[in-house]
């Protein structure tokens, strides 16, 4: 479904990602895994549109996506859950919802917004209140909530259990799992190694801005390179 090919990005003369290379089959959970500043999140920004890669490729279903904008590639079924939520603290659960939906043109948001409230009940019944007042968790489900609206065939998830409690992990990850059985593919990038290639079909690592190692998920965590290097 997705293919990134010797991805090169640079910040100015920094150069964030070097040489990283993976695949999403249709129906997986990919995990990208590396420590602080290893280029994970400028990866995903870049199959977002938000960066333009230097070189290298991103073929999407067929077709190269890197130099799409970010709206074409989201009309193109590619929706991102950022790093630390994003959310428009100011606006209401049901007006950040609708903007997961600006691109849509189907009668189908009205059903869709009752999809998430029941998936999330604690949205339902705090559908008119203002989004910065809500926990981290809470603001976690109402990201993956936003970005399911655009009714994405690929969800991409940066950090998604960052700075939340334990059974709060465990809630995204469960439900993480449930979308993809529910039939949505899904990148993640984690620095929680062992949370991730927990659940993941398939994990890369990135070390330095390049893809140095890849395997089933249970493989990976059990590989001494990565026990050593991530789990301790
Ligand atoms: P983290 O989990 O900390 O976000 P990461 O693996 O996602 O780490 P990136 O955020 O992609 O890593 O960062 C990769 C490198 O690019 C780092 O050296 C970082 O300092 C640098 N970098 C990231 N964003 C910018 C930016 N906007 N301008 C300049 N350098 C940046």
């Amino acid at each position: 479904m997705l293919e990134v090919k010797g991805l090169n990005v640079a910040y100015g003369a920094i150069e964030a990602v070097k040489d990283v290379s993976f695949t999403v089959h249709e129906g997986q959970i990919v995990c990208l895994v590396g420590t602080n500043g290893a280029g994970k999140s400028t990866t995903l920004r870049t199959v977002s549109g938000l960066l333009r890669p230097r070189g290298g490729e991103i073929v999407f279903q067929g077709r190269p996506i890197h130099d799409l904008p970010a709206q074409a590639v989201l009309a193109a079924g590619v929706a991102h859950c950022p790093e630390g939520r994003k959310l428009f603290a100011g606006m209401t659960v049901e007006e950040n919802l609708l903007l997961g939906a600006h691109l849509r043109r189907d009668r189908g948001v009205e059903r869709d917004m009752a999809r998430a409230y029941d998936l999330f009940p604690v949205l339902g019944e705090r559908r008119t209140q203002r989004a910065g007042l809500f926990s981290g968790g809470e603001q976690q489900m109402l990201a993956i909530a936003r970005a399911m609206m655009a009714r994405p065939r690929l969800l991409m998830f940066d950090e998604p259990t960052m700075g939340l409690s334990p059974i709060m992990i465990q809630r995204i990850l469960d439900t993480i799992t449930m979308l993809r059985d529910q039939g949505t593919t899904v990148l993640m990038v984690e620095q929680n190694a062992l949370a991730a290639l927990t659940l993941a079909d398939h994990g890369y690592v990135i070390d330095l801005g390049r893809t140095t190692l890849s395997g089933p998920g249970r493989e990976l965590l059990a590989d001494p390179r990565v026990r050593a290097a991530y789990l301790g």
